[in-house]
């Protein structure tokens, strides 16, 4: 009923690493890519079926599901995986993205109330700010039906206990590139303090709620693009202790230029615990889990996969393309030539490229089913090609296709 990590075995010389999270739901086996299902479900696609592509692991997030159906439903149907039927391990988090991003329109930037800075008070042009950070926590508008809510770290830690995923998350800052160095350090101190307050709630939570099982808190590094400021993130949630409660892993936040993502995924590494592990929020794209996986990054989860399919956008070894253009009309071939998914192995791209144009929902699911299968698969195959020693050769070998193949137009 517990949580724990093992590093199962290193590439040498830098921080990637193999390894096994064990969770009261079963094992991840790391690096691993977790698919995201925003509302307790990923669009279109059974649990079967996720299950059958190799999936290990689904996060869901605690600000939709705090709105609609509400945590306390969650809990009453025995918590996340339960509900949606998925009997493998959950993560979910922590609101604060959704809350701040959805707040600001178009993700761009959210500004404290008090900051009165240029390159801080950038909102997209016509959207009222619908989100407000204070000191306490960020209250904020429901894009439902408009009605006010408050997140605090005690609130976050409350929906995340109740929503009862496996893996949780502190309630972090969201900000960006955009945001000033000095309103970036701010952040970084007041996602420290709300670390404390997310620490000290789950401690209480954990215990008042002794019969349920156990549930891993990772603290998130934020700091944006500088490095200072990363590595004083990381080391304060590495040596952070409330009532003899630590966390349990981390989440790599923020704000990562993807030119420098594996770089700024190293700093992070390097000063935290080796025998904690580390995800990465938000990256799939072949070249970023690389990056990510050789800097130390042991778990991943986007949403893009899925969503890029639900338009007709489908991975392949030999870079992305659109079935519903009419190349496919007349192409009796699976979406990926190898391909082991449940799609490829069943149906063709011209039955793809009709679902898409007569707009049947089964489009999505197959092209989702697709997707995550591609991603699954090569994380899996980052983590064996790491341990037997070959992770370079893979690397090089796989980018030098995809990305050639992308670049010729296939
Ligand atoms: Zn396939």
């Amino acid at each position: 009923m517990s949580f724990s990590f093992e590093v199962t075995g290193h590439l040498e010389g830098r921080a990637g690493r193999t390894g096994v999270i064990h969770t009261p739901h079963g094992a991840i086996e790391t690096p691993a890519f977790i698919v995201v299902g925003t509302k307790a479900t990923v669009k279109g696609v059974l649990p079967e079926a996720l299950r059958e592509l190799g999936a290990q692991a689904v996060l869901a997030n605690a600000y939709h599901l705090y709105l609609q159906p509400g945590a306390d439903i969650v809990d009453e149907a025995g918590g996340l995986s339960e509900f949606m039927a998925w009997h493998g391990p959950t993560f979910t988090d922590s609101g604060g993205f959704q809350v701040m991003s959805l707040g600001s329109g178009f993700k761009k930037v959210l500004a404290m109330d008090t900051a009165g800075l240029a390159d801080d008070d950038v909102i997209a042009e016509g959207k009222s700010r619908m989100a407000h950070v204070d000191e306490d926590g960020v209250t904020f508008t429901s894009h439902l039906n408009g009605d006010r809510h408050r997140f605090t770290p005690e609130v976050s830690m409350q929906i995340q206990h109740q929503l009862g995923a496996d893996v949780i998350f502190a309630f972090d800052e969201l900000t960006t590139l955009m945001n000033t160095r000095r309103y970036q350090e701010e952040s970084v101190e007041r996602t420290h303090r709300w670390a404390a307050r997310c620490l000290a709630e789950h401690r209480r939570l954990t215990s008042e709620r002794s019969g349920k099982p156990y549930q891993a808190l990772f603290g998130v590094v934020q700091g944006a693009q500088y490095e200072d400021l990363r590595r004083q993130a990381a080391r304060g949630l590495a040596d952070l202790e409330v009532d003899g409660q630590r966390f349990d892993g981390f989440g790599l936040g923020g704000a990562l230029e993807k030119q420098n993502l594996g770089t700024i995924v190293g700093w992070m590494s390097e000063e935290l615990p080796e025998d904690r592990p580390r995800h990465l929020l938000g990256i799939s794209e072949p070249d970023d889990l690389f990056a990510a996986v050789e800097a130390g990054a042991d778990t991943f989860d986007c949403v893009n996969p899925s969503r890029v399919a639900r338009n007709a956008a489908i991975y392949t070894a030999d870079g992305r393309y659109n079935v519903n253009t009419a190349r496919s009309r007349r192409s009796f071939e699976p979406l990926e030539d190898g391909c082991d998914c449940y799609t490829c192995t069943h149906y063709t791209r011209a039955y793809l490229h009709h679902l898409f144009k007569a707009k049947e929902i089964l489009a999505s699911t197959l092209a989702t089913i697709h997707n995550e299968r591609f991603t699954v698969r090569l994380v899996d195959n980052i983590r064996h090609a790491l341990a037997a020693g070959q992770f370079d050769a893979y690397r090089e070998e796989f980018l030098g296709r995809f990305y050639a193949a992308s670049r010729s137009g296939t």
